[in-house]
């Protein structure tokens, strides 16, 4: 049975290998399917198809999209779209735009805070990463000995209403599920019920995402615990919503989220695979299932 795993982030985001390197890496851990998934950016795509057929394995392209409903931020995976499309592509050039100014604007407040913020000390950190955002900023707070790790500078400083956060642009959900049909992708959103999204992702409300173009759901995830997913995977079963699991993997920023710790069932990529071909994508996933 292949071992999948549908949710991973190079450098090109805010993980710490190539998009090759990633790839390689998921070929070394077994994995025989891995997605491509960096925040809001489909630019390690072409670098990770190449690596795919050096090492043998499936790759599906994919993006983590940054949105917004009902007040709480939450990630939509979004699977196999066609990249040129500018219903989507607009979209994602405003998120990180968004990002882009609001990296500096958290500078400053910490410089406000007294602590040696320059933009010079984050580009020495976030070295080849070409989308820059709060991890970056944690681990500049990191490298200047102010925190010891990344989850300490978000507690600290970076978290929502925290000293150094600044909002900033983010996608509506209910659009960029529009915006995903228009460029026949397939949208699961990430980690559901992690990070403050839990109390608006009620199952009324999937549903009604559901009726909105959504395709499923990421259960298998290390913010869920085993009651989470038990009530996830009821939910998704009674709304026909596809079950993922994934690793979530940012290389060494991110601790515990090992290549392959989570994975998906091949039925339920089957079901991704035949939505994407449906809908006439013309991203196809590189190589085959073994
Ligand atoms: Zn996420
Ligand atoms: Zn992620």
């Amino acid at each position: 049975m292949p071992t999948i795993d549908l949710h991973t982030h190079s450098l090109v985001s805010d993980g710490t290998a190539s998009p090759r390197d990633l790839v390689h890496a998921a070929a070394g851990a077994g994995l025989d399917v891995i997605a491509l998934t960096d925040h809001d950016t489909t630019a390690g795509w072409a670098e990770a198809a190449a690596s795919a057929e050096e090492a043998g394995i499936a790759l599906v392209r994919g993006i983590e999209v940054s949105t917004r409903f009902r007040g709480a931020g939450v990630h939509l995976l979004v699977y196999l779209p066609d990249a040129s499309e500018p219903a989507l592509g607009d979209e994602l050039a405003r998120i990180v735009a968004g990002r882009e100014d609001r990296v500096p604007a958290m500078l400053a407040r910490l410089r406000e805070l007294g602590i040696p913020a320059t933009e010079d000390a984050l580009a020495a950190v976030s070295g080849g990463n070409q989308v820059t955002g709060r991890p970056h900023v944690a681990d500049l707070l990191v490298h200047l000995g102010v925190v010891a790790h990344r989850d300490e500078a978000f507690a600290r400083y970076l978290s929502d209403g925290g000293p150094a956060f600044v909002d900033r642009y983010s996608a509506d959900l209910l659009d960029m599920l529009a915006r995903v049909e228009e460029a026949r992708g397939v949208a699961v959103i990430a980690h559901p019920w992690g990070r403050g999204s839990a109390a608006v992702l009620d199952e009324p409300a999937l549903g009604l995402l559901r009726e909105a173009g959504l395709a499923g759901v990421e259960v298998d995830h290390l913010d869920h615990d085993a009651a989470q997913r038990a009530e996830l995977r009821a939910i998704a079963g009674r709304l026909d919503l596809v079950v993922t699991g994934a690793s979530d993997h940012h290389g060494t920023g991110k601790t515990g989220h090992d290549l392959a710790c989570e994975t998906t069932a091949p039925d339920q990529l089957d079901r991704i695979l035949r939505r994407a071909a449906d809908l006439g994508s013309p991203t196809a996933l590189v190589g085959a299932v073994r």
